[in-house]
């Protein structure tokens, strides 16, 4: 896997559990399955008997990963999981996590969802040092930077230094020996919950992860607050290490990458992408007979939109025009255009009695390269619909993520550096309208100056190379020693 910040960015899940008198494994691997969507290219537990670390990592998804007897294997109460998205496809252990290593004063399991934009600097810093590593991910350079600052500092203080030193976004859990820790960064781009579950507290990417636990979401971890579980399952200690004027709340979690049965930062996302499809109604509604969504992640947007229309006297009518067939995966991803084409014909098909003769109005959560769209837009055409109005419940993503959300490089963004009007000429669709990011923000009930919207603006909330920032931001100087804390 290529580590160039303009190339695919991992986007993942993690969890960490601390339990009383049960093996961590089995709900860590419940919490997985719970987390699924967040990454299908590998999945991996890490758990600590109070004696020694075990792990167990596989290429695959969470139910092909692992059998009975792998979790018979993972013996201990406290453990972390993780699951990774696929990048380009190519299939390559050394990047599978949690990542683990043992050191001097104990050993590490480290679950890491984001990107850092200072990997590099830190890993040559180091490398100085004679530190040796086995991947080119940026989790092994925070699980080393981790070690080292271990060696020399109790476990708070560690955790600090490395927050900073690293930048960019990450959500980790850690094991730490049989202690669970969760970090996020100080901006709080990926999401990260606590949850009360019977016997014990877990960390989770997304609250869903906590509802199969049939536990309750305590709250979310708060940017650049570490947070880390009793080894007895009876709470947690806070500590808030590193303070930043404005969070960097990714939106896309919620338009797109998230469970809509989540609740992040405050906003159950089912709820915000009604609200973004109301809006979408508000900004640019067209009148039309039907309303239809692309599955699966467009149809919150729809039932918003078609809601918002009724109420104002349109009688456009809400319809699933569109089957998906649910075992074509990864179509994304794929690595030619032809493939991915191809791919797209496969998951979804139109039903030609609910289309023919109609004016349709379809919703997709994203434009991204423009595959999903010319290619729907034809076959509604081909069953028969009069007129096909797209609209989209993000504004155009016109910039590539650096921060972990797995997008295409600049290049092959349709809207790049195409106007709406081409765009939608492209497409081949009679009209097409994105939705403006001030809505966004609203849906969200954030400011915009509180959100990472790089990919809709190309201004970051992050020091990276070659791109502008929206704010004042810092790269922090890696080589200088940790001022004590
Ligand atoms: P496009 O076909 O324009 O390249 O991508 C847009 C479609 O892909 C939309 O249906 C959207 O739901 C989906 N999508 C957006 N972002 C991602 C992503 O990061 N991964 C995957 N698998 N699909 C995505
Ligand atoms: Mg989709």
């Amino acid at each position: 896997m290529t580590r160039e910040l303009a190339g695919p960015q991992e986007k993942c899940g993690v969890v960490g559990v601390s339990l009383d008198g049960r093996a961590a494994a089995r709900p860590l691997y419940y919490a997985l399955y719970a987390l699924q969507h967040r990454g299908q290219e590998s999945a991996g537990i890490v758990t600590h008997d109070g004696f020694q670390q075990h792990d167990h990592v596989e290429m695959g998804l969470v139910g092909d990963a692992f059998e009975e007897s792998d979790l018979d294997g993972l013996a201990g109460e406290v453990g972390i999981g993780h699951v990774r998205y696929p990048t380009d496809g190519s299939v390559d252990t050394s990047c599978a996590q949690p990542f683990s290593v043992s050191f001097k004063s104990g050993s590490l399991g480290l679950s890491h969802n984001g990107n850092l934009v200072n990997a590099d600097e830190i890993r040559d810093e180091l490398a100085g040092h004679g530190h040796a590593f086995t991947s080119d991910g940026d989790t092994e350079v925070i699980a080393h930077d981790l070690a080292r600052n271990l060696l020399e500092a109790d476990l708070v203080r560690a955790v600090r230094r490395t927050m900073n030193r690293i930048h960019g976004s990450y959500a980790l859990t850690i094991t730490h020996d049989d202690t669970v820790l969760g970090v996020r960064d100080p901006r709080g781009n990926r999401p990260l919950c606590i949850g009360k579950i019977d016997d014990g507290y877990i960390l989770a990417s997304e609250s869903a992860a906590i509802d199969v636990l049939d536990g309750d979401l305590v709250r979310d971890v708060r940017p650049g607050e570490l947070v880390v579980l009793d080894d007895d399952g009876t709470g947690f200690e806070s500590y808030q290490l590193v303070e930043a004027d404005q969070t960097a709340n990714c939106f896309f979690e919620h338009v797109y990458f998230a469970r809509p049965d989540s609740r992040i930062d405050g906003n159950l996302v089912y709820d915000v992408r009604r609200e973004l499809g109301r809006k979408l109604w508000e900004e640019s509604g067209t009148d039309s007979d039907v309303v239809m969504p692309v599955p699966d992640s467009g149809r919150a947007f729809a039932s918003g939109y078609a809601e918002a229309a009724q109420e104002d006297g349109a009688s456009v009518e809400f319809a699933e025009g569109l089957m998906k067939n649910r075992y074509v995966g990864r179509t994304f991803i794929m690595p030619t255009q032809d493939a991915r084409e191809r791919a797209v014909r496969l998951k979804l098909n139109p039903i030609r009695d609910v289309v023919e003769g109609k004016t349709v109005t379809v919703i997709d959560d994203s434009i991204v390269r423009g595959t999903t769209s010319r290619q729907l837009v034809d076959l509604l055409r081909d069953v028969g619909a009069e007129a096909v109005n797209f609209r989209v419940g993000a504004p155009a993503i016109i910039s590539p993520c650096y921060m972990g959300i797995d997008m295409a490089t600049r290049e092959e963004l349709i809207a790049a550096d195409s106007s709406v009007d081409e765009i939608r000429e492209e497409i081949g669709a009679d009209s097409l309208s994105y939705l403006s990011v001030e809505a966004v923000a609203d849906a969200l009930d954030a400011s915009e100056a509180d959100l990472c919207l790089g990919c809709v603006t190309g201004e970051y909330p992050y020091d990276i190379d070659g791109e502008a920032t929206d704010r004042t931001v810092e790269r922090p100087d890696v080589g200088a020693q940790p001022a004590d804390d």
